[in-house]
């Protein structure tokens, strides 16, 4: 197959376009920021600006997820808030005086740079000033949830900003905390199934591309459960996938199903599941029109990528995989001896 049919292919799969393939960069150190020091201020947030503690939360989280995929760019200004803002962007670009902290001739200048501690300075290296700034910025189209993705659009001109900011937010209001690290093997542990590391293998059928992700072999019908809190994107048939489904987490990193034999009916776009939550079972649907299966024997295709604000790179996601089962069978062996 040509490459660009490969890469359309691989966009569709994805839901978006496909940068090249990139091994992520090992998980960062714990971040700053303790959960219930951050609840504390997007709850303060909220009430000078009128958003739901959940939005400022999402807000917030965007910027340090585009943070983690690319620390170089955006290097950390406060302690643990997400925003990253130029000088220029901070006090306006026609400010004379690029270090400026005085929150009046900031804001005559037109930069972002506001004052959320109240000591009288809108420091780009105050946390607070930071979430006040960026959260403010969005709210001054209203807080309806129409008037959110207006300003979220105003502030990024990004469409999946917009989508990605709203699912954080959903997923904070559905599980009502910040800290949505749960994970789960995505078939039942202690079955039959075999897996190994394939990252960037060729094929063994279709012979398209290298292979974004890791197989897991299994029997027809075996349970296949989400990984994580998460948001399902997309759902549905495509081309190379078959019956796949895609789930957006709170880190900002899309999980990809496919060649499922079908969905768990209740299951809409938009709806949040939890770690371990059957989403459909093992199949060999893809590589065809809908409806095509039985081309490759029966297994799990499943895929792991980062959003880097306008691209995904797929990462390898054998090790997760294998971290994620260890951490289940623990579990299994811990409640077993109770
Ligand atoms: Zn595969």
């Amino acid at each position: 197959m040509k490459k660009w049919m490969a890469l359309a292919f691989a966009a569709m799969l994805a839901g978006t376009w496909l940068g090249p393939s990139a091994h992520a960069a090992p998980a960062d150190a714990k971040e700053a920021g303790a959960p219930e020091q951050r609840r504390a201020a997007y709850g303060q947030m909220a009430l000078l600006t009128g958003l739901d503690w959940e939005q400022v939360a999402a807000l917030d989280q965007y910027e340090r997820t585009l943070r983690k995929a690319r620390p170089k760019t955006r290097p950390k200004l406060g302690s643990w808030a997400g925003l990253y803002v130029s000088t220029e962007q901070w006090s306006g670009m026609t400010n004379p005086d690029s270090d400026d902290r005085d929150p009046a001739s900031i804001r005559f200048f037109g930069g972002i740079g506001r004052d959320g501690d109240g000591d009288g300075k809108a420091d780009r290296s105050s946390d607070i000033d930071l979430l006040y700034a960026q959260a403010s910025a969005v709210a001054r189209f209203g807080s309806s949830p129409d008037d959110f993705s207006i300003g979220v659009w105003e502030f990024y001109h990004n469409q999946r900003a917009v989508q990605r900011i709203n699912q954080f937010s959903l997923l904070y209001r559905t599980f009502g905390r910040l800290d949505l690290d749960g994970s789960a093997f995505p078939v039942p542990v202690g079955t039959d199934y075999s897996y190994r590391s394939t990252w960037g293998t060729a094929r063994g059928w279709g012979g398209h591309r290298t292979h974004e992700g890791t197989d897991i072999f299994a029997g027809y019908g075996l349970p296949v459960r989400s990984t994580c809190f998460g948001v399902i994107e997309n759902m549905g048939w495509n081309a190379y996938g078959g019956w796949r489904i895609g789930i957006r987490d709170a880190d900002n990193r899309y999980h990809y199903y496919a060649h499922l034999s079908g969905f768990d009916k209740s299951l809409r776009s938009g709806m949040t599941v939890e770690p371990g939550r059957t989403i459909g079972w093992v199949g060999s649907s893809g590589y065809g029109k809908p409806g095509t299966s039985g081309k490759f024997p029966p297994h799990l295709h499943y895929g792991i990528y980062r959003d880097r604000g306008m691209i995904e790179w797929a990462f390898d996601p054998y090790p997760l995989l294998r971290q994620w089962e260890k951490a289940e069978y623990k579990a299994k062996k811990a409640k077993s001896r109770r």
